[in-house]
């Protein structure tokens, strides 16, 4: 399978990335998250660990049990990490936290492996599992620079016995963490069903399926259902846009298992959908990735107006297929979009929709924004970068 992206990247990144596994080979990984699916981190998973098995090197994926109580603390941690002051951790919460981390502890074996990645704040409490010789990185996905003081507090406990922590961008970092930091940013796999190539008749076919006028300019955004997507400020914009140009609005989503506020956000769009037959939300189940392809292959412009965003592997997935996107100027989705060069930044809903305008109206500066958009993403946030880039973690934490 690895032959394939030869076609993506230069043969020298290629024997780069299978010297590196040499260099590795006998050491045990172990990736722990909090759900199989919906959202970047299982997304990501999902195609990284067969990757890093193909190259040689033994890698594990589990998943954190948890309960509905669970996942609401987690939600609420995530959200406080994210914008502080809107609720807060009570005893209670933290009890609920540190059962369940506790169960998890009993069921998840991490003593067979050298190395343990644990991804975002859900399963941070396994830490207390570390054995001697073994190390741990805390793989964090959101931006953690202005938490909540008190919950950072409580997190920082357990972030401390770490050896070592990853963030998407230097600006996540937060200002006094003991631990080393390292910058990754994630990435998307060109081969994955998600983002290969597509046939005609398949993207047709998948646009009639949803009742999607093929002839008619698509706005979409790709987004779980979260209040931090904003996709109610993504409705408002596309209503401004409405009022001088044609347009139907796709927010295409679905809910996470460990988002227990998907639901509630499903029905909060549908009412502001009202009886607007352009705007189609679709609530697609976990696997429709070549559905979600042939829709961001068949966008006009690309949306993500995120409130707070960790990554938004949306935006990459959206500009490898050579779309110009506009993106809330924010956490990752500034790190991808270069303003004005591969799509746009905004910062408000009346600038998202001035610049959806300007793109309906300008289809020569969307072929040439795409075009840079993809290339952009060829040179920096494809999965082959990334697994580098983790080895090389490895590396310096185990053999230096
Ligand atoms: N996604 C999906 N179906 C959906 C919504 C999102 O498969 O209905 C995928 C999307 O294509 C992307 C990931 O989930 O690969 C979302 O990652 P992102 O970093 O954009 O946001 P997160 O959900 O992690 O906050």
């Amino acid at each position: 399978m690895f032959e394939e992206y030869a076609k993506y990247i230069d043969e020298g990144t290629l024997n780069e990335l299978k010297q590196l596994a040499k260099e590795l080979k006998g050491v045990r990984i172990l990736h722990v998250n909090s759900t199989k699916h919906g959202g970047g981190v299982a997304e990501i998973l999902h195609r990284m660990v067969p990757l890093m098995n193909e190259l040689g090197i033994e890698t594990h994926w589990e998943v954190i049990r948890g309960n509905v109580e669970f996942f609401k603390v987690t939600k609420k941690i995530h959200n406080l990490l994210h914008m502080p002051g809107r609720e807060t951790l009570s005893h209670q919460d933290v009890i609920t936290y540190m059962r369940q981390t506790y169960e998890n502890v009993s069921h998840i074996d991490t003593d067979y492996y050298d190395v343990v990645f644990i991804h975002d704040p859900q399963p941070l409490g396994l830490i207390v599992k570390k054995k001697q010789g073994q190390r741990w990185i805390w793989r964090c996905h959101i931006d953690i620079s202005t938490p909540d003081e008190e919950v950072w507090k409580f997190l920082e406990m357990f972030v401390n016995g770490y050896d070592g922590s990853i963030f998407h961008i230097p600006e996540f970092v937060r200002e006094g963490v003991q631990i080393p930091a390292f910058i990754i940013p994630p990435s998307i796999d060109p081969i994955h069903d998600k983002n290969r190539e597509l046939d005609e008749g398949f993207i047709k076919s998948t646009l009639e399926r949803f009742g999607i006028d093929p002839e008619r300019p698509i706005v979409l955004q790709v987004s779980r259902f979260d209040r931090l997507k904003d996709p109610i400020g993504v409705i408002e914009a596309y209503r401004m846009v409405k009022r001088r140009y044609d347009c139907q609005l796709v927010l295409a989503g679905s809910f996470a298992d460990d988002d227990p506020e998907g639901a509630e956000v499903y029905r909060e769009v549908m009412e502001a959908k009202g009886d607007d037959q352009d705007i189609f939300v679709l609530n697609l189940p976990p696997d429709s990735h070549r559905e979600i392809n042939a829709l961001q292959r068949s966008a006009t412009v690309v949306v993500q107006k995120s409130i707070r965003e960790g990554f938004g592997l949306v935006v990459s997935e959206a500009m490898w297929k050579y779309k110009p996107v506009i993106g809330s100027n924010i956490g990752g989705i500034r790190r991808q979009i270069i303003n004005g060069v591969t799509g746009y930044l905004v910062n408000s809903i009346e600038g998202t929709a001035f610049r959806v305008k300007q793109l309906l109206a300008n289809p020569k500066d969307r072929e040439e924004m795409g075009r840079n958009a993809h290339e952009r993403v060829r040179h920096s946030f494809l999965i082959t970068r990334h697994i580098k880039d983790y080895l090389l973690v490895v590396y310096k934490l185990l053999k230096s």
